[in-house]
């Protein structure tokens, strides 16, 4: 892998905002900014360190209604906002009162990342990734997707200017690759599951020079881009952090960078410090860390996905070590539910919260239910779930469980007969 960083360019001043290192994961040592993603002591994964100058919650509130109003706690510079990229962010938090009576729970929050740009979370990351490609003059943005991220490299990329190209699971749902093509002339279907598409783009990334796979050799600074969705529970919450939050896993970079902006928000004194549990939803069909959460075990074995839930299919999670760990610190749990109860959830959300969500979001309102049934989850406790993705996305998931009451005529008898007044 070689953006041009590494043969030799300067970075520009203030390329990456308050980040100033890579920090290894596992072993902690440190390495200059660059376009590198693994430890050169001990491969384990890169992420960003930062020397953060004093940030005010007036400060961000004055920022503007997206993820750059929290521009001082990214690796981005600070004149990011004169850059095209697609300002993803501020999304709404809703009182879910008609669900949460369903269940049982005394208040319950949905964070809505449906309303995006192109329609998921992935937007947030890709932002932040985008930012970091220019700076490291890539050529070429790309990635390996189950499908939410390719829509977004693909429209973050036109919008830019820069050349996309991204990589899919040929098996994807059509309205996803529909949702790339549209933007890019380089969606390239592999035949194969995500994990085969993720292990092609490695390969590509070392064989070709300048291009930048957002979840690949720029992951450290992609990665960072889930955390303005911890920032901004908080902030819509009154700058205060929740009891309970339910967070979908895939590769599980989601819900460990949710975490960490939690402990960045304490460490600076914009929220108060509070005990929280963070509990990790995944589907039956890819369950590599539910299972590994239920067996007591640290180590994560690879399965192969076979659920409707694709974009969680990830069958080898990068960070599945990770939500390990922070579930388990935290006194949350890493759950799992059935294709069918994934349908069922998502026709509830939609019939009590009027929010059509994707089968990932499917997943996270199953969880959220089991979670409850089980009693791994306090009912007194303020709880929030977050919602990554829209159903238009996902549709042949619940074309069957859901249609017309009745097909009639076009006259008052028929309509009468059918008994529905
Ligand atoms: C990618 C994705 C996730 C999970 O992302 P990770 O950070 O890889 O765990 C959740 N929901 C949707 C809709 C996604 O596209
Ligand atoms: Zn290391």
């Amino acid at each position: 892998m070689s953006i041009t960083a590494e043969t030799g360019t300067q970075l520009r001043e203030g390329a990456f905002g308050p980040a100033v290192e890579l920090v290894c994961r596992e072993c902690g040592a440190t390495r200059d900014l660059g376009p590198h993603y693994a430890c050169h002591e001990c491969f384990g994964p890169l992420e960003i360190g930062y020397r953060f100058g004093e940030v005010t919650r007036e400060q961000i509130e004055a920022g503007p209604r997206n993820i750059w109003r929290y521009k001082a706690l990214l690796p981005v510079p600070d004149d990011i906002e004169s850059s095209p990229n697609t300002e993803p962010g501020f999304t709404r938090l809703l009182e879910a009162r008609n669900l949460a009576a369903e269940l049982g729970l005394s208040r319950l929050w949905v964070k809505d990342d449906s309303t995006n740009p192109t329609n998921s979370f992935k937007d947030r990351v890709v932002a932040i990734a985008l930012s970091a490609a220019r700076e490291l003059d890539a050529k070429v943005f790309a990635c390996p997707s189950t499908g939410n991220l390719a829509n977004a490299v693909a429209a973050a990329g036109a919008r830019a200017g820069i050349r996309t190209v991204v990589f899919i699971p040929s098996n994807l749902e059509t309205p996803k690759q529909v949702n790339s093509a549209i933007f890019t002339e380089n969606l390239v279907a592999v035949d194969g599951t995500y994990d085969d598409v993720n292990k092609l783009a490695s390969e590509i990334a070392g064989e070709e020079d300048g291009w930048a796979f957002v979840n690949v050799n720029v992951r450290p600074y992609y990665a960072e881009g889930s955390k303005t969705l911890g920032y901004e529970i908080a902030e819509q919450l009154g700058w205060r952090l929740p009891d309970q939050i339910v967070i979908p896993v895939a590769s599980g970079s989601q819900l460990t960078k949710v975490h960490k902006a939690f402990t960045e928000l304490v460490k600076l004194g914009l929220v108060e410090d509070k005990p929280y549990k963070v509990f990790g939803a995944q589907a039956e069909g890819c369950n590599p860390v539910a299972t590994a959460f239920k067996d007591g075990v640290d180590a994560i074995r690879p399965v192969k996905p076979d659920t409707i839930a694709k974009s969680l299919a990830i069958g080898n999670p990068a960070d599945g070590i990770y939500v390990l760990d922070i579930t388990r610190e935290t006194g949350g749990s890493v759950e799992q539910v059935t294709d069918d109860e994934i349908r069922a959830a998502i026709v509830q959300l939609a019939r009590t919260e009027g929010i059509f969500t994707e089968t990932a979001g499917g997943t996270t309102v199953g969880v959220l239910k089991k979670l409850v049934e089980t009693g791994q989850l306090d009912p007194e406790l303020e709880t929030v779930v977050i919602n990554t993705g829209h159903g238009l996305k996902t549709l042949d998931a619940v074309s069957g469980s859901v249609g017309p009451v009745a097909t009639i005529a076009p006259t008052y008898d028929a309509f009468d007969a059918a008994g529905i007044a």
